[in-house]
């Protein structure tokens, strides 16, 4: 429950992990900054405040739970300014801080972003640090940083193929290949407030297949299992990208579909009965049909609502005949 959300955003950092980043990042330029005015140094004391002042804005946002990744990323581009313009001045001493923030890059933008911003940040220090440092040690420097860009991007590759293989593990049915239900409230939520805010039409067909359990008693629980797997490719094959199919019991399957109002969810739910009645499912030599109860969103539907209406609507399709598509009854 505690991971789900934190899986979805690609660029979320943990809470814990940002407010740790910030107050290490705070700290170093807090010491410097003080080292720099002890030395009576107020210009680059003036730079580092450039970085501490939003770094501390920052922390403070991300401790009241209002941090956005859009403020961290001004932030970091504010610290990355400030260690460009110290690296003019400092050279290889402002140049090694260049490594820790390149990483976390890669943190707070996609893989893309990040890898052409920490070069173009790279380059400039590189550049800048010229003015007092050699060639052969902004050379050494260089070669460094992007060593170290290239194994940051890597590191960040890997963790977002893994990221996307355990958003597919849990959000989708191993059998079916249709969505499982943990994010489906989620998901209708999305479509009644955009319907409420926006206008945008959104309806569920809940679809369940006839005599179900006939086939796994006259074929085997092993050619049952098959028939789900078809039966959901089948209905998959049909739908258009904005509707979504997720296995919602045994032999339930619930389509969600945007943008979408009554009449042109009934033609789909036409279709789709038309086309299991069509297929011919491997192992069971009988025509396989469904039942499907169509709701269309109103104003008023809270999601239970709404889920019921279908639900009412599939229970009066199976009791007038199964192998039929029924509306909400309700007026
Ligand atoms: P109806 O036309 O009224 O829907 O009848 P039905 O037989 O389809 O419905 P019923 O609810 O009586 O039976 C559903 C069956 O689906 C019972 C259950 O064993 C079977 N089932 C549920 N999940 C799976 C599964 O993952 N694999 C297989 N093979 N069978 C399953
Ligand atoms: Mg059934
Ligand atoms: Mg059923």
């Amino acid at each position: 429950m505690k991971y789900r959300n934190a899986l979805q955003d690609s660029t979320k950092l943990p809470r814990n992990a940002s407010i740790a980043f910030h107050i290490a990042a705070i700290i170093t330029f807090l010491v410097y900054g003080l080292y720099r005015l002890l030395h009576d140094d107020v210009f680059l004391f003036m730079v580092f405040l450039l970085a501490i002042l939003p770094l501390s804005i920052s922390l403070l946002l991300e401790i009241k739970h209002l941090g956005k990744v859009q403020h961290k990323q001004f932030t970091l581009i504010l610290v990355c300014m400030a260690i460009a313009i110290s690296s003019y001045y400092l050279g290889y001493k402002s140049l090694i801080y260049v490594f820790p923030t390149i990483f976390i890059f890669f943190f707070i933008f996609n893989l893309q972003h990040a890898s052409i911003l920490s070069s173009f940040y790279a380059l400039i220090c590189l550049v800048t640090a010229l003015k007092i440092e050699s060639f052969a040690l902004v050379w050494r420097f260089g070669v460094a940083t992007f060593d170290c860009i290239i194994f940051a991007a890597i590191f960040a590759y890997i963790i977002a193929k893994q990221k996307d293989a355990l958003i597919y593990l849990a959000t989708t049915d191993e059998l079916t290949g249709a969505l499982n239900r943990k994010n489906l409230a989620a998901s209708l939520s999305l479509s009644i407030e955009s319907f409420r805010h926006t206008g945008t039409d959104s309806s569920l067909l809940l679809i369940d297949i006839d005599h179900f359990k006939t086939v796994n008693d006259t074929y085997g629980h092993l050619a049952g299992d098959k028939l789900l797997t078809q039966f959901s490719e089948v209905i998959k094959q049909l739908l258009p990208a904005e509707a979504k199919l997720f296995r919602f019991g045994g032999e339930e399957f619930l389509v969600q579909y945007e943008n979408c109002g009554l009449e042109k969810a009934l033609d789909m739910a036409h279709k789709l009965k038309h086309a299991v009645n069509q297929t011919r499912f491997d192992g069971v030599p009988v025509t396989v049909s469904c039942s499907i109860g169509v709701a269309e969103l109103r104003v008023k539907d809270s999601l239970e609502e709404w889920l019921k209406q279908s639900d009412i609507a599939l229970y009066a399709a199976k009791k007038s005949g199964r192998n039929r598509v029924v509306s909400r009854l309700d007026k």
